[in-house]
């Protein structure tokens, strides 16, 4: 993930502010026609249903889920010991065999691709894992299983970034397993490089998510997607969840809802700012998103991307914390139709 400093962010605003303008200027003439055309298409006019908020008030639906959160700090120390797992590494095809063995009783797909990368063509592989609801729709969650690429990566093994929301997912994965899920199917995304590969620009970051997010436009799947909650950075013991200005509100005042409801609201949005991290390729299609993510990873977030991000900086308490809220948030957005 990345967050641009506040300047930078602010520039960008303004000039895209300015382009906006001029756009819509220079659209006039052309909308009446434009939108004939895509009136035709389902894709579109459900893409537009999702962009009106949906209300908040709605009721859980379904048994209240609890992930075990002894269970997925295992996860974490067993995907931390395969150590590095960038782009092309050995971690990465142990983490794939891990996600394979771990998943092998559930609908999993594979999505190979080759990165094009600043350190030449890499290849990667996202892992989606399915399980199918009763009603129309989709709720996606998120996890990136990549770490740093070298020669910053070569001793990071990324337990909180990384590691933490993977073992989480994979959790939840064993909390859904076998279980009829009286709402939308659930889509579990692990996305491979999600780390840029040499300093984070729009090109090279997020391979894995642009990459996916591109295929389920083309493909019509994009548009079911009822919200998309991503995880990042979410083991931290000294958990703060930040207010992500990227992320969709009404989808951040539900997590918030959610997390009121379980009495850990004190770790949710003390602090706010723009992150650019998976979610980003999804938002920008009209998707519902959220990103979970503490960007306040030791002093000054002094362990993020150096080899402190170690198993020993985690609680399992943070990961029931993150867990049950995702779980509490996809109640609540169960007992809504939109
Ligand atoms: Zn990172």
């Amino acid at each position: 993930m990345h967050r641009f400093p506040k300047s930078i962010t602010n520039r960008r605003f303004d000039l895209l502010i300015l382009i906006l303008l001029v756009l819509g200027v220079l659209g006039c003439e052309s909308r009446k026609s434009a939108s004939a055309d895509s009136s035709s298409s389902p894709q579109t006019s459900q893409q537009g249903a999702q962009a009106t908020a949906p209300s908040l008030n709605a009721e859980p639906q379904g048994p209240q889920l609890h992930i075990d959160p002894q269970r997925a700090m295992q996860y974490v120390k067993e995907i931390v010991a395969f150590g590095p797992r960038w782009p092309g590494s050995k971690g990465q095809e142990k983490v794939a065999g891990y996600l394979r063995n771990k998943l092998k009783a559930d609908h999993l797909e594979e999505d190979a691709f080759t990165g094009d990368t600043p350190a030449g063509k890499l290849p990667m592989r996202n892992f989606i894992a399915r399980f199918e609801g009763t009603k129309e729709g989709i709720i996606l969650l998120g996890s990136h299983i990549d770490t740093l690429y070298p020669p910053q990566g070569d001793n990071f093994v990324g337990a909180n970034d990384g590691g933490s929301s993977t073992a989480l997912l994979l959790d939840i994965a064993d909390q859904l397993r076998g279980k009829k899920l009286e709402g939308y199917s659930v889509w579990l995304a692990f996305f491979d490089g999600e780390e840029a590969v040499r300093s984070w620009t729009d090109t090279d970051s997020l391979y894995g998510s642009r990459h996916l997010a591109a295929k389920w436009q083309q493909d019509g799947t994009l548009g079911k997607i009822k919200a998309f909650l991503l995880a990042d950075m979410i083991g931290d013991a000294d958990l703060n969840i930040l207010r992500d200005a990227n992320s969709t509100p009404w989808l951040e005042e539900l997590v918030l809802r959610a997390a009121q409801r379980l009495g850990y609201q004190s770790h949710f949005f003390g602090t706010e700012g723009p992150i650019e991290d998976d979610h980003r390729p999804f938002g920008k299609q009209g998707v519902p998103v959220a990103d979970l993510i503490d960007l306040d990873y030791g002093y000054h977030n002094a362990y993020w991307h150096t080899p402190e991000d170690t198993v020993d900086k985690l609680s399992p308490k943070s990961l029931q914390i993150s867990g049950d809220v995702i779980l509490e948030t996809m109640r609540l957005l169960n007992g809504k139709n939109f």
